[in-house]
């Protein structure tokens, strides 16, 4: 029979004896005395019940020190984590999508760290508009009269449709009525802005005269919006922006493209599939372009509205671009990272989400390589690792059904393997190194897509590998 000590037997030290202790200094300097003194009364709570249930020997004063430091420290590791993504999804939003170059990084760092001139004009010594830091800049890359930034593409279409349309018709092609990932579709966001939506066509076709038919006195708008996550194949039309425009302007209705990703450069120089630009956009005589600056433009977060001086200004002015404005974090690094598009022939090397996307087949390849043997090793013969091709993805909405070919490493559980749901037990482990690290499992294998790990983050990747052997 086990023995139960009774309360009087649980020998552990006072509070003030742990906090009083040489051990206990460094902990206090580190965290403070409230946060150092609540862990150490919630660690000798634990251990007073697990001694009382005999689950738990006697502790040294030491030993609960050290208990103590891991508990403070577990407590105030950021929630927030860098990790490995080798999802072969470039753009994954629920990654955090674009990853910045270091113009961009530099700028942010120091945008925290001192005063700016967010909103004052050095000339004049007046107070200025933030918009006005990048505002020229977007008008130099996209050919647009005007432009504004917003927190995100949502907030932009949803900004743009309230000044515009409130209370008015905005016509949209059926074909056309897509729901983003996270709970972003075109009807809802339509309702939220005020504005009401009528759709015209069908599914997988519309005609110019759908448009016609659909334009009253109450129409505000003619909205296209770029089917971001899925193609409509087979029996097909859809009506191009440069038959829509004159047709607006016949009946003095303004024009509006929702983008997606913010293609800035013609992506077919750099190997890729094009994807059309919003100069080309504005070009067919768009007065709205919304875009994502954390896509294929490879920026910060943000939505950018750009198009017709007078529209832009009219957007200004709606109180809701008050709510839905950015800070200077993400101000900071967008000027970098535009200022980038400014030499398209370097870009592929400087602007990281395109360095990503055009790297050689043949640097993954050996990288792959030299990995497989690696992991091999410290994953034992329950699973087979091999250096194998594999697609992956651009993400976010940016040409769907467009795939990369890419290099990495298939991982399959062998015919000796006794786990049970192998692969998944091995996607948790690797979940739970000290940098995560993230794949994907189809077709019972675990595929490990080496495409955005670069040369920079290779040997990070490979030392704390040994941490997965068991
Ligand atoms: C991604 C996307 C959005 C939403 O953009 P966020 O920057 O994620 O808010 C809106 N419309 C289209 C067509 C998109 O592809």
């Amino acid at each position: 029979m086990k023995t139960v000590p009774s309360v009087q037997t649980v020998r552990l030290p006072s509070v003030d004896r742990i906090l009083g202790d040489a051990a206990c200094a460094a902990l206090i300097a580190q965290y403070g005395r409230a946060q150092t003194l609540d862990a150490a009364r919630a660690l000798l709570a634990s251990l007073r019940a697990a001694m009382l249930a005999g689950t738990q020997a006697p502790l040294e004063l030491s030993e609960i020190a050290a208990q103590l430091a891991q508990q403070l420290q577990a407590q105030s590791r950021s929630s927030l984590r860098a990790v490995f993504n080798l999802t072969g999804t470039v753009l994954h939003t629920n990654l955090g999508r674009a990853l910045l170059p270091d113009a961009a990084v530099q700028a942010v760092v120091e945008a925290l760290q001192w005063p700016m001139n967010l909103e004052f004009d050095l000339e004049t010594g007046k107070r200025g508009d933030r918009d006005d830091l990048v505002e020229e800049l977007l008008r130099e890359l996209t050919g647009a009269e005007a432009a504004t930034i917003v927190n995100n593409n949502a907030a932009a279409v949803l900004l743009m449709l309230n000044t515009l349309a409130q209370n008015k018709e905005v016509i949209v092609s059926r074909g056309e009525l897509v729901e983003i990932g996270g709970a972003f579709r075109i009807p809802d966001v339509m309702t939220r802005a005020g504005a009401v939506l009528r759709e015209v066509g069908s599914t997988n076709r519309t005609h110019r005269a759908d448009y016609a038919n659909g334009i009253n006195e109450n129409t505000a708008l003619l909205m296209k919006v770029h089917c971001s996550n899925y193609a409509i194949t087979g029996f097909t039309k859809s009506v191009e922006l440069d038959e829509l425009v004159p047709l607006a302007a016949e009946h003095g209705v303004a024009t509006a493209v929702d983008l997606g990703s913010g293609t800035l450069v013609d992506l077919a120089q750099y190997g890729l599939p094009h994807e059309t630009t919003v100069r080309e956009t504005i070009a067919a005589g768009a007065d709205l372009v919304t875009f994502s600056g954390d896509k294929l433009l490879g920026g910060p977060q943000c939505g950018v509205i750009v198009g017709r001086a007078d529209l832009i200004a009219k957007i200004k002015r709606n109180p809701l671009k008050r709510a839905l404005r950015v800070g200077k974090l993400t101000l900071a690094a967008l000027e970098p990272v535009l200022q980038l598009y400014r030499a398209p022939d370097l870009l592929a090397e400087r602007l990281t989400t395109l360095r990503l996307l055009t790297r050689p087949s043949s640097a993954m390849r050996a990288q792959a390589q030299e990995i497989a043997p690696q992991l091999q090793q410290v994953l034992g013969d329950s699973y087979a690792v091999t250096a194998e091709a594999m697609l992956s993805q651009i993400g976010s909405g940016a040409l769907p059904v467009d795939q990369l070919p890419s290099f990495g490493l298939a991982v399959r559980a062998t015919a000796s393997c006794r786990i049970g749901n192998a692969l998944g037990v091995l996607e948790q482990r690797l979940r739970g190194l000290a940098m995560p690290v993230i794949g994907r499992i189809g077709q019972d294998t675990l595929w490990l897509d080496l495409r955005c790990l670069e040369s920079a983050h290779h040997d990070r990747f490979v030392a704390q590998l040994a941490q997965l052997q068991s």
